[in-house]
């Protein structure tokens, strides 16, 4: 089983209400066993919502209040939900499709907390999660080395 970042598929979850439509990822999670997760939704936020960025130990939002909660507990949640979904299934997370450079989703790459659409070293709550468990994560911007 896979775990997709939601907005990659077309789900309106993302920060301006929007989403990230993916055709590839789209296609793939067409034929393969997968679970959509949103993490920033998924605690508690709304869609639309002002963007955030994280900054130090913090996640800040555009108007500057601290959302730092509710990442943490969304990454937390999406986390648990997809390997319930997993053993529900009775398979393994083979690994994780994720939105590039989100405070969430993001893996590697991450904006620099400025909100000037810098990018800097980093991954978001949620892939913080996938790489202590050892899930490989990749992005919308990759393909997956899958037959
Ligand atoms: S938290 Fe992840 S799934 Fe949700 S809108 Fe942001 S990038 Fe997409």
């Amino acid at each position: 089983m896979y775990i997709i970042s939601a907005c990659l598929v077309g789900e309106n979850c993302k920060y301006n209400g929007g989403n990230n439509s993916c055709r590839w990822v789209e296609e793939f999670a067409e034929t393969h066993s997968h679970v959509l997760v949103c993490p920033e939704t998924e605690g508690g936020l709304a869609a639309p919502r002002p963007p955030a960025e994280i900054v130090g130990d913090k996640v800040i939002n555009s108007e500057g209040k601290d959302v730092t909660a509710e990442f943490s507990a969304g990454a937390a949640a999406s986390y648990k939900r997809a390997m319930a979904a997993a053993a529900a299934a009775g398979e393994q997370v083979e690994g994780a499709i994720l939105k590039a450079k989100s405070p969430s989703c993001g893996r590697d790459r991450i904006y620099d907390g400025t909100f000037s659409k810098t990018l800097t070293d980093g991954d978001g709550l949620f892939v913080r999660l996938m790489k202590n468990d050892n899930i490989k994560v990749i992005t919308e911007k990759e393909t997956i080395d899958n037959d």
